[in-house]
């Protein structure tokens, strides 16, 4: 087995808006062991720029939870400790005229998108460019959006071999890097968090898979190197609809809580994973009912070679 050249570093990146539900503790358990399986090091990163949505309790009990599971980590950031990272960033940008004000609101912009062609069929609405056009009037308190280049993005997933271009002007549409209320969009923060702490391999949820080609191109925009993507699925209700903490799901919280054994949630996140590949579908395999995140890391590399990780495919 080859292991990549540079050294890993991971990170799992949860907002504090709420208790982890199951599905945040699967992309946890996942983020972990592939770091610990390449021998690397792995960040907890409180995405919580969203201050009108932050809970101040869900730090200590996403730090339990986690614990709790035996997923460790080896430095702490907080995203709200870091506004001057951003806003370096986002003045480099502005420098170089990469940016500008605006002071649409989502109202102007359906009806702008309404007037035009409209969005196109199963995509989400492109903002129609209208503030770099007229630009807007400064006296307003305005949001500045990232003039994306006239190019079309595309990345891998290391883990899924899924490719996915998009064209930025036509897919995407000039992204909000800051918001009106002045706070630091997610896409900003996270390229350049990612690049900034040396995360080598994102391990996240998929349903950031659409959004990765707009942020590795914000991190060639920044001179930043490209991390490896891997996106893992997202865990679904007995309706097949994905758990939100908003939607009633349960808690790692509450299990912890209310004396469950860590042991049989990960036993239980691993199977529910489903990957038959990974090992306890082969013949003369069981997944115990109890293990430890460690016991798992044989299958996350079973995984990793499936899926070509050490065989050079990946950059
Ligand atoms: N903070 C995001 C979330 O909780 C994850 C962002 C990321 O992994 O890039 O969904």
């Amino acid at each position: 087995m080859t292991a990549p050249s540079v050294p890993v570093v991971g990170r799992f990146a949860p907002s504090p808006t709420g208790a982890m539900h199951l599905g945040n503790a699967r992309t946890a358990l996942l983020a972990w062991l592939h770091a610990r399986a390449l021998g690397g090091r792995q960040l907890l990163r409180f995405e919580d720029l969203d201050t009108g949505r932050v809970r101040p309790w869900a730090y200590d009990t996403t730090r339990r939870d986690l614990e709790w599971l035996g997923l460790d980590w080896d430095a702490e950031y907080l995203q709200s400790e870091r506004l001057d990272v951003y806003a370096d960033a986002l003045a480099r940008l502005r420098v170089a005229g990469e940016t500008y004000p605006c002071t649409c609101t989502r109202r102007e912009i359906q009806a702008a998108i309404q007037e035009s062609a409209g969005a196109p069929h199963g995509h989400e609405p492109v903002y129609p460019g209208t503030c770099r056009v007229h630009p807007a009037d400064l006296d307003r308190s305005a949001a500045l959006r990232w003039r994306v280049p006239d190019e079309t993005v595309c990345v891998r997933d290391v883990l899924t071999g899924k490719t996915l271009c998009q064209n930025l002007p036509a897919e995407v549409g000039d992204f909000v890097l800051r918001r009106n209320d002045g706070v630091y969009a997610y896409h900003l923060a996270v390229v350049v968090d990612d690049a900034r702490m040396g995360v080598t391999d994102v391990v996240r949820g998929a349903d950031l898979w659409p959004a990765t080609p707009r942020q590795v191109a914000l991190g060639r925009a920044l001179g930043y190197a490209e991390p490896r993507y891997l996106h893992v699925p997202l865990m679904t209700d007995f309706r097949g609809e994905r758990l939100a903490k908003r939607g009633g799901a349960p808690s790692v919280q509450a299990l912890r809580e209310g004396g469950e054994d860590a042991g049989r949630v990960l036993s239980a996140l691993a199977r529910s994973l489903d990957w038959g590949p990974l090992g306890w579908g082969s013949p003369g395999w069981a997944l115990p009912d109890e293990v430890r995140a460690a016991d798992l890391l044989p299958l996350w590399r079973a995984r990793l070679t499936e899926a070509g990780f050490f065989t050079g495919s990946q950059t």
